[in-house]
């Protein structure tokens, strides 16, 4: 074993301090790798404030981070993927059974023994995981990721947590080409689910409770924006759409939504509000509409989307961040004030 430098959190209510981790000695399989940038997720702070306890509980001390984008410093004997030096990513997962048929299908997402970046059950030394907000992590070779070399390592973080939690229903759908596509929520993930949708053709609309963001949603991509407060915009576009990603962090009223798609149309869950949201059934049974939810996506689906980044020159719009100023960034999430992701250099950890 050897200590890593990281920040971590003691309970729901306490501010991230700094602090060191236990990270395991590369086994034949791993890969150890220094952490250059980590992505903040809205799903971290959920965590850190425990605020899926019914779900999913968190343990003390918490340390979050499922965006990862490093460089290998060490492979063990038996890694063929990666070698020292290799600029690679960590998203949310770090282990499966590899036997199960979700394993099977390429869905290791959904495997019963899988093990999560963070507040997992750690195999190797007992305890809980522990992720990206670190200045390094080991993890098996299988969940690792090649970054292709001509995007930004800062605005790559991103793309693993909330590029493949948008790209995988957004692409799943089917040939958006034409297709009337709504972004509900214009944060990190809606930010993805913009480009992503833009790139695979659809009429892209964002709908917003910001109206400050009305300027940025153009530029990302989307074709029109409607102000989720203005009656009478909702209402104009009541009804028409294909295919709608909801990717709202908090509890809202998800039937004004499902009142948008037309006959056959499909809203899709990806943000995970702490409440549970109460569905109109007439809202879905008039136009035979269907409400679905979709989790983050498999290890070959990430590094399809990564390669497809890769192609087309996509990234996440980030704002630097050095680690000393996590606490501020989470309050400044909780606001909607994020343009349209952290990512945190962890070379500032080095400064601890
Ligand atoms: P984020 O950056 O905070 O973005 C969420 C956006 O939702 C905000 O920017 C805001 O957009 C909108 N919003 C926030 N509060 C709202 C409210 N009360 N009513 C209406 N809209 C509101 O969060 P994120 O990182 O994108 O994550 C979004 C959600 O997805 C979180 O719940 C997260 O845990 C979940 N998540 C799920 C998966 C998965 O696999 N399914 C993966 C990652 C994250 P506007 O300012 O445009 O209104
Ligand atoms: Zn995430």
């Amino acid at each position: 074993m050897y200590q890593a430098k990281a920040y971590s959190v003691a309970s729901a209510t306490a501010p991230f301090t700094s602090d060191t981790v236990q990270r395991r000695e590369t086994t034949q399989r791993d890969v150890r790798i220094e952490i250059l940038f980590c992505g903040v997720c809205h799903s971290d702070l959920h965590t850190v404030r425990d605020e899926w306890s019914s779900i999913m509980p968190t343990t003390y001390p918490c340390i979050p981070g499922h965006e990862i984008v490093g460089r290998v410093t060490k492979v063990g004997t038996a890694v063929t993927k990666f070698k020292k030096d290799d600029l690679v990513g960590v998203g949310c997962m770090v282990d499966s059974d590899h036997t199960c048929p979700n394993c099977s299908d390429g869905l290791e997402q959904f495997c019963p023994g899988g093990t999560f970046t963070y507040n997992s059950p750690d195999k190797h030394l007992g305890g809980v995981t522990y992720g990206g907000y670190s200045e390094s992590i080991v993890v098996d070779e299988r969940f690792v990721l090649n970054i292709p070399a001509n995007l930004d390592p800062a605005g790559v973080a991103p793309l693993l947590c909330a590029g493949i939690t948008t790209y995988s229903p957004i692409h799943r759908w089917g040939d958006l080409k034409g297709k009337k596509v709504g972004i509900v929520g214009l944060g990190g993930l809606g930010h993805m689910g913009v480009k992503f949708a833009r790139a695979f053709g659809a009429h892209v609309v964002v709908f917003t409770t910001s109206p400050g963001k009305k300027e940025d949603a153009l530029r990302l991509g989307a074709h029109e924006v409607i102000i989720s407060s203005n009656a009478e915009e909702m209402r104009a576009q009541a009804g028409t759409f294909n295919f709608i990603l909801d990717t709202i962090a908090a509890h809202h009223d998800i039937n004004a939504y499902i009142n948008m798609l037309g006959r056959d149309g499909n809203i899709t869950l990806v943000g995970a509000p702490e409440t549970p949201l109460q569905v109109s059934a007439f809202a879905l049974l008039f136009g035979r509409k269907s409400l679905s939810g979709s989790l983050i996506g498999g290890i070959a689906e990430t590094q399809e989307m990564l390669d497809f980044c890769g192609e087309h020159n996509i990234t996440s719009d980030v704002e630097i961040i050095p680690i000393q100023k996590i606490n501020e960034a989470y309050e400044r999430l909780l606001k909607s004030e994020v343009k349209y992701r952290f990512s945190i250099d962890m070379a500032s950890l080095k400064a601890e």
